[in-house]
């Protein structure tokens, strides 16, 4: 059951704010704000107030219109308790566990270090709705500027945990050549393979692959398939724990064209 209704407004070269109206209680919610001006223009449209902005990590494509969207709606800025200085003009800080009621629903906030040190996501499970920013991505995950294989391997296992039927609303396009990828350290992945194709269409028409689903991820996205023996052979490391597979699958992403 989806009580959110959301929209999504593309900004910039690939990242996609969410537009979060919760209903019951007439409160929306802007996720990672990396500008403004058609955040405020998608959100007049539908005839949505903003009340919240909900920032996952500290990156300017995230926070970059914190200030401004505040100061035109005057709203309540909530985000990761372990980058308070680094939020711009953050209210309410959460951290890993924390329930945080936005409306009728209830977020849980998980801790999902590894892109950057502080990074949390939030998950509604009464939406079926995870925004995990730059976290977990359809068919990747974000690259570790601030954090360990260690640390991200943890944080994806976490969200890997949800229900299948989760949305998955990250923050930016990726998909494609995210898949290209993907199918170079899962080859024999039949789910993998159907997906590209099914994403090479989408993108031709100029159609988004966001959200996804958990369900697809769990069979596809193989940042969360390191503990999976063909992804292990691909990479040529069968048989060795599920961290160091995740740290190779990474490593060899960061030089991927
Ligand atoms: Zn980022
Ligand atoms: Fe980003």
């Amino acid at each position: 059951m989806a009580r959110f209704e959301i929209e999504r407004v593309p900004v910039l070269e690939d990242n996609y704010v969410w537009l979060v109206h919760e209903p019951a209680a007439n409160v929306t919610a802007v996720i990672d704000p990396a500008v403004a001006e058609p955040v405020l223009a998608a959100a007049q449209r539908r005839g949505w107030t903003i009340t919240h902005i909900l920032n996952t990590h500290h990156h300017p494509d995230h926070v970059g219109g914190n200030l401004e969207i505040k100061r035109a709606s005057g709203c309540t800025i909530v985000g990761p308790s372990h980058d308070r200085e680094r939020i711009p003009g953050l209210d309410v800080e959460v951290s890993d566990g924390d329930a945080y009621a936005f409306g009728a629903e209830t977020g849980e906030v998980f801790f999902v270090p590894g892109h950057t040190r502080g990074h949390i996501a939030y998950w509604f499970g009464g939406s079926d709705a995870l925004f995990c920013g730059d976290t977990l991505f359809i068919l990747g995950c974000g690259r570790l500027f601030e954090g360990t294989p260690e640390q991200m391997w943890k944080s994806l296992s976490r969200l890997r945990k949800l229900p299948d039927s989760t949305r998955i609303y990250c923050a930016h396009e990726y998909t494609q050549s995210n898949a290209r990828f993907a199918l170079t350290v899962d080859p024999a992945n039949d789910d993998l393979k159907a997906r590209a194709a099914e994403i090479d269409r989408l993108r031709a028409r100029g159609e988004a692959t966001v959200p996804g689903t958990m369900g697809e991820e769990r069979r596809t996205n193989p940042f969360l398939r390191a503990d999976h023996p063909g992804v292990a052979n691909a990479v040529g490391l069968a048989g060795a724990e599920p961290v160091k597979v995740f740290a190779e699958v990474r490593r060899r992403k960061d030089t991927f064209r």
